[in-house]
């Protein structure tokens, strides 16, 4: 079944829109409702006042000599009070009628009840019956005659407050559309502004994996802004910026270090095939001498095999370290007795200056770094001495530094920095006559860095010097 998907731009502004829409529905009704409870409290004191007015208007019309009402004056502020909703009815004291609205003026009290009902039930949707309350109207403390009024209930709307209160309703529903408006086109506006970002994000991924996946001509370098305000999502942009370059860099040097090791094969493999055919045409005697040096460029290629092959396991960290406890202080004076026949030959001098270091590492490992840098020391120097000397570090993080330090020919300095990458030779034309591949040291490095360990190269003054620290 496919499942059903939707971009995140659309989400986004959907979900700002259902919050924020619901939020306003909230504090819509909130409002709604308490401005209507305050309203309404506001009309039941102003009929109350009312009421209260027409009882004190119809005690003033009594007369306490003749004992009885001015009827005149009360059916004026009697019809007075019709316009105004209140249908009055004025009793006297012995039952009697004085006045009636509806009796005085039928059709205008229908009209005005009719008017009220209209308003209440059509406007509102309020809907009440016309209720009667009953007030006895005093004068001097005695009760003189009754008043009743007659009006739309529990309560009514007089014609300015049904105004009124229509015009607060209508502003809430404007107000309400054009913040939902408002808040729809923002949302588009914030959800693109996030969902921007990832789109070029994804749209780059996707180009890179094209890329590589040998479907595209060519392959550009995929760089995109990653000017972001949001953390998260510059923070993705720069990541993948940071794979594509990544990716070219790897391919640059698997590049470069296939055509590296054509390079460094095809020289012994040049000499051998001249060796091996002049051995053929007669040119050579296939004699002592001349297989020995076949044999020579044979074990050559086979150190160069063995060396490209210690470097991809150390490159691809599938070296597992066999760790023992021992004393670097042994393997270094070991490993240094190997190589003081090769520097009595050349007449150098061969110091250690060591002190007890106890590690935990793995021994031939780091046999074959200090081998690689001792051998390189005695190729380098003609004159002088090699140095091997062990101390405390003194940096965070690391226990021993082992340095070896020689007086020999130097490095310049616009080459240390590259001394441990592969097939670097600092002079190309004098390394491949001393033998060398320029794969030595990045094993070496490597071997250090599987241990959690640093190494650098140095080179003031006189020869060179090789920190291992550890
Ligand atoms: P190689 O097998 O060519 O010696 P390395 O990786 O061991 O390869 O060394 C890389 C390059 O660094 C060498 O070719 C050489 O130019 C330079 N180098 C290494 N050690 C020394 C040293 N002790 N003195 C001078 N140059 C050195």
């Amino acid at each position: 079944m496919k499942r059903l998907t939707i971009s995140l731009q659309n989400r986004l502004a959907l979900t700002y829109t259902l919050f924020t829409g619901f939020a306003l529905l909230v504090l819509a009704l909130v409002i709604n409702i308490s401005t209507g409870l305050i309203f309404t409290t506001l009309v039941k004191g102003n009929i109350a006042g009312e009421t209260g007015e027409i009882i004190r208007a119809m005690g003033e019309q009594y007369n306490p000599m003749s004992r009885s009402f001015d009827a005149v004056a009360i059916e004026a502020f009697g019809m007075h009070f019709v316009h105004k909703g209140y249908i009055i009815t004025v009793e006297d004291e012995h039952g009697g009628l004085v006045w009636d609205a509806r009796a005085c003026d039928m059709r205008e009290c229908m009209t005005v009840i009719n008017e009220i009902a209209g308003r209440m039930e059509g406007q509102f949707g309020m809907s009440g019956e016309m209720r009667q309350d009953r007030y006895p109207v005093r004068y001097a403390g005695r009760t003189v005659g009754t008043v009743t009024v007659e009006t739309y209930g529990p309560y009514f709307y007089s014609e300015t407050e049904g105004v009124f209160l229509a015009s607060v309703n209508r502003l809430l529903g404007i107000a309400a559309i054009v913040l939902m408006a408002a808040i729809f086109v923002i949302s588009i506006v914030l959800s693109r502004a996030i969902a921007r970002p990832v789109n070029k994000s994804a749209e780059a991924a996707r180009q890179i994996a094209q890329a590589y996946s040998g479907s595209a001509n060519g392959k550009p370098l995929v760089i995109i802004d990653d000017h972001y305000q949001t953390k998260e999502l510059a923070e993705l942009a720069r990541s993948i910026n940071s794979l594509a370059t990544e990716l070219e860099e790897a391919e640059r040097r698997q590049k470069q270090l296939t055509s590296d090791i054509a390079h460094e094969l095809r020289t012994p493999l040049t000499c051998l095939q001249g060796d091996i055919e002049a051995m053929i045409d007669g040119v050579y005697k296939p004699d002592r001498e001349h297989l020995e040096s076949c044999h020579e460029e044979i074990i050559r290629l086979a150190g160069l095999v063995k060396d490209l092959n210690t470097l991809t396991s150390l490159e691809w960290e599938s070296l597992t370290l066999n760790k023992t406890e021992f004393d670097l202080a042994d393997l270094l004076r070991i490993t240094a007795e190997q190589f003081k026949a090769a520097a009595f030959e050349k007449g150098i001098e061969l110091h250690l200056r060591l002190v007890e270091s106890p590690v935990l590492a793995d021994y031939d490992r780091l046999k074959q770094v200090f081998i690689n840098l001792l051998s390189n020391a005695i190729k380098y120097t003609d004159t002088g001495g090699v140095t091997v000397a062990v101390e405390k570090a003194a940096n965070p993080g690391v226990e021993w530094e082992v340095s070896v330090a020689d007086t020999g020919i130097g490095i310049p300095e616009s080459d240390l920095p590259h001394i441990f990458e592969r097939f670097y030779r600092a002079d190309k034309s004098r390394s491949r006559g001393t033998g060398g591949a320029g794969i030595g040291l990045t094993i070496a490095a490597a071997i250090v860095r599987a241990h959690g360990g640093t190494m650098s190269a140095g080179s003031s003054g006189r020869g060179s010097v090789f920190k291992v620290a550890l």
